[in-house]
C-alpha cells in the first residue's frame, strides 16, 4: 500500500509494558501492517528517529540519552503522542523524586543487599542520570495522551486512529478475510489523514 503511515516508538524511562500491551493487538497487528509502517521502534532496527507522522513516546525522562531521544522524535513526528503513565505524569520511576539521586544510587551500588564490589558506574558510554525523573510534557510538547499502565490493546486499536487526527474506516465489503489459523474473522481498515 502507497503512502502509508509512519510510525515511531520508543521506551524512555519505562518498562516496555506499553509496548507489549500495544503487541497484545495480535491478530488485529495484520491489518494494522497492511496500514502502518514502522520506523525507529523496539520492533526494528532502525538507529534513528527519521521524518514520521505520529511517534509513541513510552516512559518518562530519567536520563540525559532519554531528553536526546524525546528531542529527535520531537523534530521528526508531527504527531507525537504520550503512551502511558509514565510517560504522562513519571510513573512508577518518578517515586524517586522524594529521595537525593546519591541515596538512590548508594542503595543501589553501595549498601543494598547482594551488592557485589561495590561501586557506582562511571563509565563516560552511560547516560547521566537527571536528578527527579520528568513527564514528557515537561521536556517537549506533546499532542496526545494515552493514559493507563499500561493503556490496554483496545486502547490503541480504538483511540491511535482518532487520536492522531485520522480517519478509520471500516469497509463493509472489504473483504472481512478469514484468518481461519485463528478462527477469526477481520474487516479492513483504512487510515486517511484529514487534510
Ligand atoms: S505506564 Fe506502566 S506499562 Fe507503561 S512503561 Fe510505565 S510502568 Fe510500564
Amino acid at each position: 500500500m502507497a503512502n502509508k503511515i509512519r510510525i515511531a516508538t520508543t521506551s524512555l524511562a519505562g518498562c516496555f509494558g506499553c509496548h507489549m500491551s500495544f503487541l497484545d493487538l495480535d491478530e488485529r497487528l495484520v491489518a494494522l501492517a497492511e496500514l502502518v509502517e514502522f520506523n525507529r521502534s523496539p520492533i526494528t532496527d532502525i538507529k534513528h528517529c527519521g521524518p514520521c507522522d505520529i511517534g509513541l513516546i513510552e516512559g518518562g525522562v530519567c536520563n540525559a540519552e532519554n531528553v536526546h531521544v524525546l528531542r529527535e522524535f520531537r523534530q521528526n513526528c508531527k504527531i507525537l503522542v504520550a503512551v502511558g503513565a509514565c510517560a504522562i505524569n513519571g510513573g512508577l520511576p518518578a517515586l524517586r523524586n522524594s529521595i537525593p539521586l546519591e541515596a538512590c544510587l548508594r542503595e543501589a551500588y553501595l549498601d543494598g543487599i547482594g551488592v557485589e564490589n561495590p561501586h557506582i558506574p562511571n563509565d563516560p558510554e552511560l547516560p547521566l542520570l537527571l536528578n527527579q525523573v520528568h513527564p514528557i510534557h515537561e521536556v517537549v510538547k506533546i499532542d496526545y495522551s494515552l493514559p493507563g499502565c499500561p493503556p490496554s490493546a483496545d486502547v490503541f486499536w480504538t483511540r491511535l486512529p482518532t487520536l492522531c487526527g485520522c480517519v478509520l474506516e471500516v469497509f463493509n465489503g472489504f473483504i472481512g478475510r478469514k484468518r481461519t489459523e485463528f478462527g477469526l474473522r477481520f474487516g479492513a481498515l483504512r487510515l486517511r489523514f484529514w487534510v
